[in-house]
């Protein structure tokens, strides 16, 4: 060892860690020794000097996860804490995912279903991607954070309410124009939620148009709701793979699952069409670790599942936690008559299976991301639970994927896939984005009778250097970024 190296100082040292490091490699034990924002030594980092030192006494260290799926475009403002994120162990998120995006959006249109789930048309305060930003910068929250803008909230910031028809051409040029100056001002890609009712109209040629416009840009990313993910499910893979193709740029399908009882086992013809197009295109897709998925409660994912519980509603917020069921019957009425009563409201839906979800979860290019939906009376439990959940029930418990498999898929993979610079792994000039947890105990408590439960087994959480998370509560520390290409 030189001398140099011997007084070289830092600001903390985490000893005796099994260092899983992202990037899928077997772990190794050592430590980790980090210098204000970066990592800057790894392995043996007795050659330093540093202020503080954390013992790891032999548990994992990893890099920060990486929730590649969220709609946290505004609890960065209304919870800064992050604590429903931050106690999984992530320490950024990408939010405008499923084609809703808090920015660009200029209100006064309406608020078509899905965009309640973002929140009410008074907190659509951001014309531009920069206003956001600009805001976020202002005021940083626990974690760093990535936008995509959505293709929907495009559309009513040209069409208006009349969403109902596919674009026409001039609208579809201020829709690129509006892309184009959203990606100058640090978003990092586009998202679609084709099977919502704002772009359901939308034809396969508009979303190739404005794919196209993110060629121009430094590895932008497209990801996609696709237009169906029951019956039509394949040919909606299809199509995603057709528009990244022409479009040429990465491409994630967003939580891949395949839906209705009737659709139960076809992951091996989706994922077959995945796996070929990914040897010709970067194609990734994400996966929470549930059966039952969340959004809008609406009348058609009604009709297509086996069980719903309320996750909130505007006009009966007493509803919140209940089965739409027992709701209906105490109502003397149907299930869709009794949604339609509920509306605006949220709701999950028990419409997966188990063995499609694991098999996605194991597929090449499969990221760990929640599509946790922040802001309701009992939220589906992915909202604090999924990444906890990986690591005891398809890591521990079922050994499903190897703990460093499990991890790149949170973390060094996400990096990769969404282009985030410097982040997702652990190696000297990386971002001290990191959590330290105990693989024999780390456990999703989250549960969908009590969904808003922290997980246990997560000791510490760092965000570019600083302690977001430390045993069972958040710090007051705020070091989060607008992450840009
Ligand atoms: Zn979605």
């Amino acid at each position: 060892m030189s001398p140099t190296a011997k007084t070289r100082r830092c600001t903390f040292i985490i000893e005796n860690g099994l260092i899983v490091d992202g990037t899928g490699n077997t772990a190794t034990e050592g430590d980790v020794a980090v210098d204000g924002e970066r990592i800057v030594g790894v392995g043996d980092c007795s050659g330093f000097r540093a202020d503080a030192t954390f013992d790891a006494g032999g548990k994992v260290i990893s890099p920060g996860f990486i929730d590649c799926h969220t709609h946290d475009d505004r609890a960065v403002f209304a919870t800064p804490d992050m604590s429903m994120k931050a106690s999984q162990g992530v320490t950024s998120v990408v939010a405008g995912n499923c084609g809703i995006s808090l920015a660009p959006f200029e209100t006064g249109n309406g608020l078509p279903p899905p965009f309640p789930l973002l929140g009410r048309e008074e907190n659509f305060t951001y014309p531009s991607v920069r206003a956001y930003r600009e805001a976020f910068e202002r005021k940083p929250p626990a974690l760093n954070l990535a936008l995509l803008t959505g293709h929907s909230s495009l559309r009513v910031n040209v069409m208006k309410a009349d969403l109902e028809r596919p674009a026409k051409e001039p609208e579809l040029r201020d829709m690129q124009d509006r892309l184009r100056q959203a990606m100058r001002d640090g978003s990092i890609g586009l998202s679609t939620g084709l099977g919502y009712p704002p772009a359901r109209n939308a034809p396969r040629e508009e979303i190739i148009a404005l794919a196209s416009v993110l060629w121009e840009f430094d590895r932008p990313v497209y990801a996609t709701h696709m237009r169906d993910e029951g019956d039509h499910v394949l040919e909606a893979v299809e199509e995603t793979i057709d528009t990244g193709r022409r479009a040429g740029v990465q491409t994630v399908i967003s939580h891949h699952k395949c839906s209705g009882p009737k659709n139960y086992g076809r992951s091996t013809e989706t994922l077959a069409a995945i796996a070929a197009a990914r040897a010709e295109q970067k194609l990734g897709l994400d996966v929470y670790p549930y059966t039952a998925s969340s959004t809008s409660l609406l009348p058609e994912y009604v009709r297509k599942s086996e069980d719903v519980l309320i996750t909130y509603s505007d006009p009966h917020p007493e509803m919140a936690g209940r089965r739409l069921e027992d709701v209906a019957a105490e109502w003397s009425c149907d299930p869709i008559e009794a949604a339609e009563r509920l509306y605006p409201a949220g709701a999950i839906y028990f419409q997966m299976d188990e063995e499609d979800l694991k098999r996605i979860l194991a597929a090449p290019g499969a990221m760990v991301g929640s599509d946790g939906l922040p802001g309701g009376t009992k939220p589906h439990p992915r909202l604090w639970g999924t990444f906890p959940r990986v690591l005891a029930r398809y890591v521990r418990e079922q050994r499903l994927l190897a703990l460093e498999d499990a991890v790149h898929r949170m973390s060094g993979l996400t990096a990769q896939t969404f282009g985030l610079t410097d982040r997702g792994v652990i190696a000297p000039g990386a971002y001290a984005d990191l959590v330290m947890f105990d693989p024999d105990t780390v456990t999703d408590t989250a549960s969908f009778k009590d969904p808003e439960q922290p997980a246990t087994g997560i000791e510490k959480v760092f965000v570019n250097g600083n302690i977001v998370w430390d045993g069972d509560h958040s710090s007051s520390a705020r070091p989060g970024r607008f992450l840009t290409h």
